[in-house]
Parts: structure tokens; C-alpha cells; sequence
């Protein structure tokens, strides 16, 4: 099939690499032309495991080009799919990408005669495909349902493993506004083996939101055990979610083997929930309910939770070290997670501004998010970067570790004891052994433990 996808970020370009590896003619259109030109040369312009190999095998195949040229683009394709971004603005969703995508497509689209689908990709709240993408479609297209078909399939990649959630998904939501509509999308899923649901425009819609909401909410809950855990001081934590994760409904044993299902992950305290997803789309979902006349408590309840609990490392550090101003404070990582360089709503953001507001000089790495400076939200001209994770702990008062990146977890106790002025360090993700930098010398700080 001839493929269009508007958009060349996470979603759009790794949905588009992922359908040429299907077999596919895949065009991707974006507006940077600088992205463009890399893409057609086989270069990612984000940092993604796996992307490259991809991009390499489809670009070499001539499965896959890039495009500025939308009405071209879009003309010729079996299937267009919107992949724009789909922001939270003042706590609520902003259309006004996607609508002018859509615009942009259904003119393109005008007078063509054979059959096409509009695929919506982007998240978009309940009734948006059905009350706002297609009326622009019918307006700007000028033709009707039975040449134009219209499909809302949310998509659940997440970034890190975005390649690998894409090319074997562990299931299609194809909302359809009428049967031919996801009957055409399907096909070009066709060799995928994995279970398809087709439902109605809004039935999708509402899945990507349900599922986002839930993890969101399992952090937040764990997160709220973590805070209480602190408070009442003397608890690590960790061993109550060791004692809680036991529990055979959510590590069942099968035959002498305890499965771990990826649930239990989220039900594990952090430093709270970032990225380009779980913070825009809980807003968006509390903003929806509301206009439904739903009072969402528990929605209302993660997002609280979560907006407070990256302060509580700040909180941590304070108690070790009381005054800020002048201290050199190392922040190891500022992805929202290990295996990305996207620093959307990270955790990092609001710690770093609470740290430059208390006066303290921030010294921040990350092995990936700084290529992307300057970067948004982040206050670039009042911290330093530094170009490794030991740059960044030479001759640090305290170090606050946010993200799990794998290369952090190998820096011992003795590292920090050898590099640090002070060797206080803030574990935002309980990653360490904290007897064992306890022992190397090391003050040790973790979510979730304070002891007397
Ligand atoms: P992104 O910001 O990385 O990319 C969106 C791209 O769309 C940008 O490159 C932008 O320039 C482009 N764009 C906007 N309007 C355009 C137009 N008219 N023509 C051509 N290009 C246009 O966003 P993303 O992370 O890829 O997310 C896209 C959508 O997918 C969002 O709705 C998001 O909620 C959803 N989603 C994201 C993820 C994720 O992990 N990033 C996962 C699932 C769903």
C-alpha cells in the first residue's frame, strides 16, 4: 500500500519506519527541511534504540522518503495518517495542529476519485475524530464517506522501545467510523500477527487515555506510599513493595517460575511520572471528564501527587545539606527515562528550577538530552553541563540522581566518595544498594527511606 503519515516526530516517523519494514511505500511529510534531508539520508533527528538500523534498511530499500511536500504526498497514498503533536495548553487539549493538518490534507484531497482512509494517530480526547477532525475533512476534502474513509488508532509506543512497540505491537485499536473505513486500515496490518479491536471513533480515543491514566495512576499511588513511608520515618519503601509485589495475583508462579508482567514496574516509587505523554494526557483527561460533568478524583489525585513529588528529592537533599546557596548540586540525568533524549515535563525540570531558586549552582549530564539544548522550560543560562557523570560529581556538595540510565547505576560508592566534596547523594529512582554506599561513605538519600 502507499503510505502518507504527517508528522515526522516520535510517533510519525517510527510508525512510518515500521509500516515500509512491512512492505509498504512510506512517505513521511515534515515541515523542517533540515529533518528532511536527514531522514532521506538515513539520519534520525531524535535519539531512539533500534530507529537507525530501521531507517538504514527502509531508506536503502526505497521504502521509505521524507517530504515537505504535503498535497503531493497525500494525493497519491492508500492511507494518510496524522501523527502531529497534540499539546496540553492550560490543562487542556490543543487541536490547532492536527486541525491544520487536517485542513491541509482535506484540500489536498479534493477530486480524487479513488477510495482513501484518514487515519487519526495523534491522542486526541473523545468525540475530537468524529466532531472536529471530520467535519474539517468533509469541508476542506468536499467528498463524502464512501470515497473517504475516516480510522482513530491510538498509538501506545513508548518511547526507548518505541521501535520494538511498533514493528510487533501487542494489539491494533482501530476505531472506525464505518466498516470499510477500518477494513481498509487493517490491510496494512495484515501480516501482523497480534490481536486487532475495532470499535467506533471514540471507544479508541477513550482506550489511549484509559491505559495512559492507569500507569499514571499506579506511579502516583506508589509515589503517595513513598511520601507516607518518609513521613513516618524508619520504612524503606522497598521493602514494602517487595512484600506487596510477592502477592501472586501480580507475580503469579508458574510452575516453579515468579512471572514479573511489566505492570508491577509502575507500582514502584520514583521521582514522579514526565515525558511527552502521561503529564499532557491526565490533564487532558481530567479537562474531558469535567466537560462530561464527571468529577475525576482519581485522575485530579495522580496529577497532585505528581506535580509534588519530584520536590521531594529537593526536600531529601535539604535535610542532609540545610542551606543551598553557593553548593555545587550534580544532576545525573534529565530525560524524562533512560533510553530517550526527550526531556518533555521530565522530573528534572521542576528540580533544577527549585535548586537555581535556592541558590545553588547546577551542574547537570545526561548521556543523550543535553545534544538538544537549549532546552525548553529548563532555565538553560543559569546551569552548567557537563560532558560525563564524573565531570558532573567532581567537586559536588550533593549529587540528585533523576534518571535510571544504565551507565549511572555502575558508579560505586567509592567513585562518589572519590570525586564529591561531599558525598551526598539523592537517589530519585532507588537504584543504588544504599547499604553499600552507606558503608563506602557515602550519605545516602532515597525516595522513600528516611531513617532515625
Ligand atoms: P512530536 O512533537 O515529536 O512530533 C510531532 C511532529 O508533527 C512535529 O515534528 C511537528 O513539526 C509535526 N507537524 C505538526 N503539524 C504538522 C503539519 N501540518 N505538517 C507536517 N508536520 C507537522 O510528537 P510525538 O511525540 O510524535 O507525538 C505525536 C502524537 O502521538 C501526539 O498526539 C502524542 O500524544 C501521541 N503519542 C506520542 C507518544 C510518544 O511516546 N511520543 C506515544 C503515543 C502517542
Amino acid at each position: 500500500m502507499n503510505i502518507a503519515v504527517v508528522g515526522t516526530g516520535y510517533v510519525g516517523l517510527v510508525t512510518g519506519a515500521s509500516l515500509a519494514a512491512l512492505g509498504h511505500t512510506v512517505v513521511c511529510i515534515g515541515r523542517d527541511k533540515e529533518k528532511i534531508s536527514a531522514i532521506n539520508h538515513a539520519k534520525t533527528p531524535f535519539y531512539e534504540p533500534g530507529l537507525d538500523g530501521l531507517l538504514r534498511s527502509v531508506v536503502a530499500k526505497r521504502r521509505l522518503s521524507a517530504s515537505s511536500d504535503l498535497a503531493t504526498s497525500v494525493q497519491s497514498a492508500d492511507i494518510i495518517i496524522l501523527a502531529v503533536g497534540t499539546p496540553t495548553i492550560n490543562d487542556a487539549i490543543d487541536l490547532s495542529s492536527i486541525e491544520k493538518a487536517t485542513e491541509q490534507v482535506g484540500s489536498a484531497l479534493v477530486g480524487r476519485r479513488k477510495y482513501q482512509v484518514v487515519v487519526v494517530k495523534s491522542t486526541v480526547v473523545p468525540k475530537t475524530t468524529e466532531s472536529v477532525i471530520w467535519p474539517i475533512l468533509a469541508k476542506y476534502s468536499k467528498r463524502r464517506a464512501d470515497t473517504l474513509g475516516l480510522c482513530m488508532s491510538p498509538e501506545f509506543l513508548r518511547e526507548g522501545s518505541a521501535v520494538a512497540d511498533a514493528t510487533k505491537p501487542d494489539r491494533i485499536v482501530i476505531g472506525q467510523m464505518d466498516e470499510k473505513s477500518g477494513r481498509t486500515y487493517a490491510k496494512a496490518y495484515q501480516n501482523v500477527r497480534t490481536p486487532k479491536i475495532f470499535v467506533n471513533l471514540r471507544t479508541a480515543e477513550l482506550t489511549k487515555y484509559a491505559a495512559n491514566a492507569l500507569f499514571a495512576t499506579l506511579i502516583s499511588y506508589a509515589n503517595e506510599i513513598s511520601q507516607i513511608s518518609e513521613k513516618t520515618g524508619n520504612i524503606d519503601v522497598l521493602d514494602v513493595w517487595r512484600g506487596v509485589h510477592l502477592d501472586g495475583r501480580l507475580t503469579p508462579l508458574v510452575g516453579k517460575k515468579r512471572i514479573t508482567p511489566g505492570v508491577v514496574s509502575f507500582i514502584m516509587s520514583g521521582c514522579g511520572y514526565g515525558g511527552s505523554c502521561f503529564p499532557k494526557d491526565t490533564k487532558a483527561l481530567l479537562q474531558f471528564a469535567r466537560a462530561q460533568k464527571v468529577q475525576s478524583h482519581m485522575i485530579e489525585s495522580t496529577i497532585r501527587v505528581n506535580r509534588d513529588q519530584p520536590l521531594t528529592l529537593v526536600g531529601l537533599l535539604e535535610e542532609a545539606l540545610p542551606q543551598l546557596r553557593g553548593k555545587r548540586i550534580a544532576v545525573l540525568g534529565i530525560a524524562f527515562k533512560p533510553n530517550t533524549d526527550d526531556t518533555r515535563e521530565s522530573p528534572a525540570i521542576p528540580v533544577v528550577k527549585a535548586l537555581v531558586q535556592k541558590g545553588a549552582k547546577v551542574v547537570v549530564h545526561d548521556p543523550q538530552a543535553y545534544k538538544k539544548r537549549p532546552i525548553p522550560d529548563f532555565e538553560d543560562d543559569k546551569i552548567l553541563y557537563a560532558r560525563s557523570a564524573r565531570v558532573a560529581l567532581t567537586g559536588a556538595d550533593a549529587a540528585i540522581v533523576i534518571t535510571a540510565w544504565d551507565e549511572y547505576t555502575h558508579v560505586s560508592g567509592r567513585t562518589f566518595v572519590k570525586l564529591m566534596k561531599r558525598p551526598i547523594v539523592v537517589d530519585g529512582r532507588r537504584m543504588y544498594d544504599s547499604a553499600a554506599l552507606t558503608r563506602a561513605g557515602v550519605v545516602y538519600k532515597g525516595v522513600g527511606l528516611r531513617m532515625e
